[in-house]
C-alpha cells in the first residue's frame, strides 16, 4: 500500500507497506525524513515538510529528524493500473502528536472549519486543463518517479487549433478511455471529457463537492493522469505552459458557490433583479480584494506567470465578468438558478489544491466578514483599467510575503515557510539562461 501525503507543492510523496505492516500504519503512523535534499530531479525543492535546520545550498542534506504519516482511512483505494497496489492519503504529525502546520492538508482543514463554523459550505466545481505528449523515448519517465532527461518533443495530436473538434477528441480517445475508466474505479466524480484548444491538450471537469474531498480528488486525478499516460509511452503535464508550437497555457478553473451548512441553499442564487446576493457580492470582493497575494497559492510557478496573457481565455487582470471568460471570476448565477455559481479561472493546474482551495475560502469570508460589495462587472476585460495580475512569480511572492492578511489568516510561520521556499525556487530560475534570451541579446550586443 502506497502511504503518501501531499507535499507544499502539491505533489505525493511517501513510501509503500507490505500489506501485513498495515495495522501497525494504522495504529502508530508511519515514520517518514522531515527534512530531505532540498532538490529533486525536477530541481524543485521538496522538503522539509517541517522547519528546522533549513538550507538551501546545491543538493544539500540537513539533518533530519522523523515526522509520522498517519493515513485517512476514507482515502483508501486500490490503484486501477496496478491493482496490486492500495494508496492512502496521510495527514503529518510530529512524533508527539503535534499537528504539523506546514501541512497544507491541515491548512485547507482549518479553513473548511472556520467556514463551517460560520454555518457555511463551499461546494466546489473541477475543470481542469492538462497536456500529453507522446515521449520520444518511453523510458524516459519511468517509475523511479524522474522526470525525462530533456522535454518530450513529439506531441500526441498534429500542430494547430481544433478547439473542440470531434476528430480531435477521438485521436485523443484511448488516452481519454483509460483515464476516464481509471478516474471512474478511483470513485472520482469526473463528468466531462474535451479537447482543448492547443496541440496535445485536453480538460476533464468533475462534478461539483466540497472542497476537501475536491482536493483529495485533484491528488489522485493528478497522480492517475501522470502513472496511466507512462504505462501508454504517453506524459502527461500539469505544468501550465509547457514548451510546444502554438502551445496554448493550461488552466485550472474553480466553479464556486457557498451554501447554507444547515439547510444546502444556495447563497450565490440572486434575487429577481438579477443583482449579486450579498454572500456572493462579498465572496467576490473578498477574491478580487486579495487576488494579488493570493496568487503565490493560486500559480506557485515561474511558468504559471506566462499563461496571463490577453486574449488567450486566460485572466491578466483583477476583475469579474458575466459569463466572460477573459475575466478572472466568471459569474454563472442568474435568479431562480440553483446552480448560480462563479468560476475563479486564476490558477493553474500545477497548484497544490489544498493551498489554492484554502485561499478561497479565507478570501471569500473575508471578504463577507467585512461586508465588502463586489464592483461592477466587466464587459471588455482586456481593456478595463482594473489593476493587472503580478507579472512573475517573485512579484507574486513579495505580495504574499508582505500580505498582513494572509500574516493573520495562515499566520507568520506557514507565510515565511512558503515565502523562502518560493524565493529559493525563484533564485534557481534566475541562475538560468532561456534560449530567448540568447536570440534576443547573443549577437546584438
Ligand atoms: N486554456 C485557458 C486557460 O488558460 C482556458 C480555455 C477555456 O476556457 O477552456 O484558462
Ligand atoms: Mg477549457
Ligand atoms: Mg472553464
Amino acid at each position: 500500500v502506497r502511504v503518501l501525503f501531499a507535499d507544499q507543492h502539491g505533489v505525493l510523496r511517501g513510501k509503500t507497506i507490505v500489506a501485513d505492516g498495515l495495522a501497525s500504519v494504522f495504529r502508530n503512523g508511519m515514520a517518514v525524513t522531515s527534512t530531505l535534499l532540498l532538490k529533486d530531479t525536477s530541481h524543485r525543492t521538496v522538503f522539509p515538510v517541517w522547519g528546522g535546520d533549513i538550507g538551501f545550498g546545491a543538493g544539500l542534506l540537513t539533518g533530519a529528524g522523523d515526522i509520522m504519516m498517519v493515513p485517512d482511512p476514507a482515502s483508501f483505494r486500490v490503484l486501477p493500473w496496478s491493482p496490486r497496489s492500495g494508496y492512502l492519503l496521510c495527514d503529518l504529525f510530529h512524533k508527539d502528536g503535534a499537528p504539523i502546520p506546514f501541512s497544507s492538508r491541515s491548512i485547507l482543514r482549518k479553513a473548511v472549519e472556520r467556514l463551517e463554523a460560520g454555518g457555511r459550505r463551499l461546494v466546489c466545481g473541477l475543470e481542469v486543463e492538462f497536456h500529453v505528449y507522446r515521449l520520444d523515448d518511453p523510458k524516459l519517465d519511468h517509475a523511479d518517479g524522474g522526470m525525462p532527461g530533456s522535454p518530450p518533443q513529439t506531441s500526441l495530436l498534429s500542430q494547430g487549433y481544433q478547439y473542440l473538434t470531434d476528430a480531435r477528441y477521438d485521436a485523443l480517445e484511448p488516452v481519454m478511455d483509460a483515464l476516464r475508466r481509471a478516474c471512474l474505479q478511483l470513485g472520482l466524480p469526473v463528468r466531462s471529457m474535451e479537447a482543448e484548444f492547443g496541440p496535445s491538450q485536453c480538460e476533464f471537469t468533475f462534478e461539483p463537492d466540497g472542497a476537501m474531498a475536491h482536493a483529495d480528488a485533484m491528488m489522485l486525478f493528478r497522480m492517475a493522469a501522470k502513472q496511466v499516460c507512462a504505462r501508454m509511452g504517453l506524459h502527461a503535464t500539469f505544468m501550465c505552459r509547457p514548451k510546444v508550437e502554438n502551445g496554448m497555457a493550461s488552466g485550472w478553473h474553480l466553479h464556486q458557490s457557498v451554501v447554507d451548512a444547515a439547510s444546502g441553499d444556495n447563497l450565490f442564487i440572486p434575487g429577481t433583479d438579477g443583482v449579486l446576493s450579498t454572500t456572493a457580492s462579498g465572496w467576490i470582493a473578498g477574491l478580487l480584494d486579495h487576488a494579488a497575494e493570493t496568487c503565490l497559492l493560486t500559480t506557485p510557478t515561474v511558468n504559471g506567470y506566462k499563461r496571463y496573457q490577453a486574449f488567450q481565455l486566460a485572466p491578466d487582470r483583477v476583475q469579474w465578468g458575466r459569463d466572460n471568460k477573459g475575466a478572472m471570476i466568471r459569474g454563472l448565477m442568474a435568479p431562480g438558478d440553483k446552480a448560480s455559481r462563479f468560476e475563479n479561472r486564476v490558477a493553474e493546474p500545477a497548484a497544490n489544491p489544498y493551498l489554492y482551495f484554502a485561499s478561497q475560502i479565507l478570501c471569500g469570508l473575508d471578504g463577507i466578514e467585512r461586508a465588502l460589495t463586489a464592483p461592477p462587472p466587466v464587459e471588455s476585460p482586456y481593456e478595463s483599467d482594473a489593476v493587472l495580475l503580478p507579472k512573475s512569480l517573485i512579484a507574486a511572492i513579495e505580495r504574499f510575503e508582505t500580505s498582513g492578511f494572509y500574516r493573520e489568516a495562515l499566520g507568520e510561520d506557514v507565510v515565511s515557510y512558503l515565502t523562502r521556499i518560493k524565493r529559493a525556487e525563484w533564485d534557481r530560475y534566475l541562475m538560468t539562461v532561456s534560449e530567448w534570451e540568447q536570440r534576443e541579446y547573443f549577437s546584438l550586443f
